[in-house]
């Protein structure tokens, strides 16, 4: 696959500084990007991070802009922060009142709109802990899907609190989006990250992705983003990437150095 405009920590070095590049490299400067204050507070205070990682600099940017992602960068570089941001912020910007719907409308199990896709039961607990520091004061509801759990639980607390962010491992989602009588979908979905990539294909999760992007709206009716994160680039995920990315609009992200 010929993926363009190829970002590497030396090309970024070369070309001055990522801020150059229209890029930032601290979690205060996302405010000037538009992203909520909750948001940043999160990050600056409730986290206590100042500067991001190298991929967190270089993906956060183009996927504010609406961009599709394929991030190449190694585990414990902060990538989940990385999609949380964009995804998030989203949701903000598309339904500013909803931090405003004090016992109004409450949010259902049928409007989701990010779906986070992660290899295992652990990593999509953390993720979904993570994504729910920082959607404080949002009004944005976070529900993770994982196997290994009572399902019905699950569906019950979904119905009862609304979803707008769904985490989960790939055979839980397939069989909650494949059941029409759990509550769960996402007509109005507008962002889809594939978390750990490489893993996912290796583990041979192939089929429940495909399955899990037939229950999603159709691209064509309603364009999504996508956000795909992998520690590795084989053949198999730039095959997934050649199918889930917006080819026009994209952005290959790849990460030389480790933070
Ligand atoms: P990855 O998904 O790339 O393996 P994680 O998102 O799990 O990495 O992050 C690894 C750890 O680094 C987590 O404890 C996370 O909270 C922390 N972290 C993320 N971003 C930063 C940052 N900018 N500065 C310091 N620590 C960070
Ligand atoms: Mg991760």
């Amino acid at each position: 696959a010929s993926l363009p405009r190829f970002y590497s920590a030396e090309a970024t070095a070369q070309s001055n500084t990522a801020a150059s590049n229209g890029l930032v490299t601290r979690f205060a400067d996302l405010a000037a990007l538009g992203v909520h204050e909750n948001v940043v507070r999160a990050i600056t205070h409730g986290m206590g991070y100042e500067n991001m990682t190298e991929v967190q600099s270089m993906t956060i940017s183009p996927a504010l802009k609406g961009k599709d992602i394929v991030a190449q960068a190694k585990t414990g570089t902060g990538k989940t922060l990385g999609f949380l941001v964009p995804v998030i912020q989203k949701i903000i910007t598309q339904d500013p009142d909803l931090a405003h719907r004090f016992g109004g409308k409450r949010a259902r199990s049928d409007d989701i709109r990010a779906i986070i896709i992660s290899p295992t039961r652990e990593l999509a607990e953390q993720i979904g802990e993570e994504a729910r520091k920082l959607v404080k004061g949002t009004g944005i509801i976070v529900q993770t899907a994982v196997g290994g759990t009572q399902k019905n639980a699950m569906l019950y607390k979904t119905r009862q609190q609304g979803c707008h962010i769904l985490v989960g491992t790939p055979g839980r989602l397939n069989d909650l989006l494949s059941d029409s009588h759990s509550g769960i979908d996402a007509p109005r979905l507008s962002t889809l990250v594939l978390d750990e990539a490489d893993r996912m294909l290796e583990v041979g999760f192939n089929e429940e992705l495909r399955q899990i992007i037939n229950y999603l709206p159709d691209r064509k009716v309603l364009p999504r983003q996508t956000l795909l994160y992998s520690a590795t680039i084989p053949k198999d995920v730039v095959g997934l990437a050649r199918s889930y990315i917006d080819k026009n609009n994209f952005e290959f992200v790849q990460t030389v150095k480790a933070d």
